[in-house]
C-alpha cells in the first residue's frame, strides 16, 4: 500500500493545518482555535505545575512503549514532521509495532502513540496518564481513527490506555497489569460520523480573518482551563459571581447572563446557601460572623500535649515502592509543633526522608517516636493525615496498633473555619489554610518563603532524585522544611486568634 501518495499530502510537502491538539481546542470553543491560528502570542504560558503534569505524562507515554518490546520509534528517527512522515511510511509494513507514528490526512496530522500491527488490521493505543475514561478521550482517538482509515489503514480496534488504579507493586513492576486498555473503536462512530463537516467548519473558522463571537461560558473549563482566559475574561471584575464559593458553574452564568457579574450586583438570591450568603454579606458590609458557642464546643475538644502536625507527600502514576498502587499518596516530609502543656514553650521537630529509596519506613517510625500516644494531634484538613496514617499502618503491619492509636487522636482544624463559626471577608469563600492565615493574621503569610504552595513543594522534592550536588540539595531540604514548618506554625497561630475570640 502506498500512503500520502496524493501530491498535497506527500510527506515532502506537508499541509497540515490542523494537529490533533488543536483539533481539540477548537472542539472545546472555536474562539480559542482562531486566537491559536492568528493571535498566538496572547495565549497564557502554562505554569509550573502544568508543565509539570505535562511532563509526566510523555514520562508515561514513554514508559507505556514497553508493551510492546522491539517497537520503533518514529520520534527517534526524525525531528521534523515532513522526516516523520516518511519514517513512518518506511516501517509501516516492514514492523510490527511504532510508537508516534505519523499521517496526516486532508490536512489533519495526527501522532499515534502506539500502532501495532496484527492479522486483521492496526490496533492503536492512546496512553493516557489516567485511571479514568474521559469525554475528551473519545474525541482524541475518533480524530485518530479517522486519519489512519483516510489514509488506507484498516484499523481493527482502537484502544485509551490507562493507568489501572487496582493495580498494586510486588517486586519489579508489572507492566501488563498497570495498564488496562479499553476499546473505543465503536464507541467512537458517532463522532467520527460527524467528523468530515466538523473539520470543514475549523478549517473555515480558521481562515477567517475575524475571530468567532463566542461569549463566555461554561466551556471556557471544560474539558480543559482555556489559556485564552485573560482576553475573553477581561471584563469581569474581582470579586464577581464567578468568586462565589460552591456555587455551580451554570448558577454563576445564569446571574451573568442577566447582567450581574460584580459579586456585590447580586440581590436576595435565593439559590445561595447560608455559607454563600455570609460570603456575600461579608464581601457588601465587612461583617465578620462569628459563633462564640460553636468554637468554645470545639475548643473544648482539645487536650494537652497538643500537636500540630502536616504532612508532605507526592503521588506517581508509576508506584516507585513495593505495596503501593498508581498515585497513592507517598509522605516524605512532616512538620510537628508541640506544647506539652498550656503554658509549656512552644517546640518544634521536623523529618525529611533522603530521596532515592522509600521514605515511609523511617517516616512511620519517627512519627511513633515523637508523637506521644496520648497526645491530641492538630490537622489541618485531616482527612489527608488520617489517610497517610492508615496506609503507613496498612503497610507496615508490625507499626499498625501504635500508628492507628495515633490516628484516632487527629482532630481538624479546619472543621471551625469550614462550618463558618469564624468568616472574614478576606477569605473570600475558602477555608484553607492559605486562604484563613493572612485572613486572621496578615503579618504571617508564606511570600517570604522560597516553596510556598504544597504542589511547589511536591516539584522540589521530586528534583532532589536528579540532582547531585550536595549544596543544592541542603538549599532544596532546607526551603522544603521551611514551607512546611509554616503550615504548623500558621496552624498554631490559627488556633490562639480562636481562643482569643471565643472568651
Ligand atoms: S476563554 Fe472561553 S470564550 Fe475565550 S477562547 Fe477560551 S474558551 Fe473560548
Amino acid at each position: 500500500m502506498e500512503l500520502f501518495n496524493d501530491a498535497e499530502f506527500s510527506p515532502k510537502t506537508v499541509r497540515y493545518n490542523l494537529s490533533k491538539s488543536q483539533y481539540i481546542k477548537g472542539m472545546q470553543c472555536k474562539k480559542s482555535l482562531w486566537f491559536l491560528k492568528h493571535r498566538p502570542e496572547l495565549r497564557e504560558k502554562p505554569d509550573a505545575l502544568r508543565q509539570f503534569l505535562f511532563g509526566e505524562g510523555h514520562k508515561i507515554g514513554k514508559y507505556a512503549q514497553n508493551l510492546f518490546p522491539g517497537g520503533v520509534d518514529i520520534s527517534a528517527l526524525a525531528e521534523d514532521i515532513p522526516g516523520r512522515l516518511q519514517k513512518t511510511q518506511e516501517h509501516l509494513h516492514k514492523t510490527e509495532t511504532l510508537f508516534e507514528a505519523t499521517f496526516q490526512y486532508k490536512s489533519v496530522l495526527v501522532m499515534v502513540d502506539i500502532l501495532h500491527k496484527t492479522p486483521f488490521g492496526y490496533e492503536l493505543y492512546e496512553v493516557k496518564s489516567s485511571t479514568t475514561e474521559k469525554p475528551v478521550f473519545l474525541q482524541d482517538i475518533a480524530l485518530q481513527i479517522h486519519v489512519l482509515e483516510g489514509c488506507g489503514l484498516i484499523i481493527s480496534e482502537a484502544f485509551v490506555t490507562l493507568i489501572n488504579s487496582a493495580y498494586k507493586r510486588h517486586g519489579n513492576i508489572e507492566i501488563e497489569h498497570l495498564f488496562k486498555h479499553n476499546p473505543l473503536y465503536e464507541k467512537t462512530a458517532p463522532i467520527r460520523q460527524n467528523l468530515p463537516e466538523i473539520l470543514e467548519d475549523l478549517r473555515k473558522t480558521i481562515k477567517h480573518p475575524n475571530a468567532p463571537s463566542i461569549e463566555i461560558g461554561p466551556h471556557c473549563f471544560h474539558p480543559y482551563d482555556c489559556d485564552f482566559m485573560a482576553q475573553c475574561w477581561s471584563h469581569i471584575p474581582k470579586p464577581s459571581v464567578f468568586d462565589i464559593s460552591g456555587l455551580k458553574l451554570d448558577k454563576k452564568f445564569e446571574l451573568y447572563r442577566k447582567g450581574i457579574i460584580k459579586m456585590t450586583d447580586i440581590p436576595e438570591y435565593s439559590g445561595l446557601n447560608v455559607k454563600q450568603r455570609h460570603q456575600l454579606n461579608a464581601e457588601k458590609t465587612n461583617q465578620v460572623f462569628l459563633n462564640k458557642k460553636a468554637i468554645n464546643t470545639f475548643l473544648k475538644t482539645l487536650h494537652y500535649p497538643l500537636y500540630f502536625l502536616d504532612f508532605e507527600a507526592f503521588q506517581q502514576a508509576i508506584p516507585p515502592y513495593d505495596g503501593l498502587s498508581p498515585f497513592q499518596q507517598i509522605a516524605f516530609q512532616y512538620s510537628l509543633h508541640y506544647l506539652d502543656s498550656p503554658t509549656s514553650e512552644l517546640q518544634h521537630y521536623d523529618f525529611i526522608a533522603e530521596p532515592h529509596r522509600d521514605p515511609r519506613p523511617l517516616l512511620a517510625q519517627e512519627l511513633i517516636k515523637h508523637i506521644p500516644e496520648n497526645a491530641c494531634i492538630m490537622a489541618y484538613n485531616s482527612s489527608f493525615e488520617k489517610l497517610v496514617f492508615a496506609q503507613l499502618a496498612s503497610a507496615f503491619p508490625d507499626l499498625a496498633k501504635e500508628l492507628m492509636k495515633r490516628h484516632s487522636n487527629i482532630i481538624d482544624l479546619m472543621v471551625p473555619f469550614q462550618r463558618h463559626d469564624l468568616y472574614t471577608k478576606d477569605m473570600h469563600g475558602r477555608f484553607t489554610i492559605k486562604t484563613v492565615l493572612p485572613a486572621l493574621i496578615p503579618e504571617l503569610s508564606y511570600s517570604d518563603l522560597a516553596i510556598q504552595d504544597g504542589q511547589s513543594a511536591v516539584r522540589a522534592y521530586l528534583k532532589l532524585l536528579d540532582i547531585s550536588d550536595e549544596t543544592e540539595k541542603e538549599v532544596i531540604k532546607n526551603n522544603l522544611k521551611a514551607y512546611c514548618k509554616r503550615d504548623t506554625f500558621a496552624m498554631v497561630k490559627v488556633l490562639e486568634v480562636l481562643k482569643e475570640l471565643a472568651h
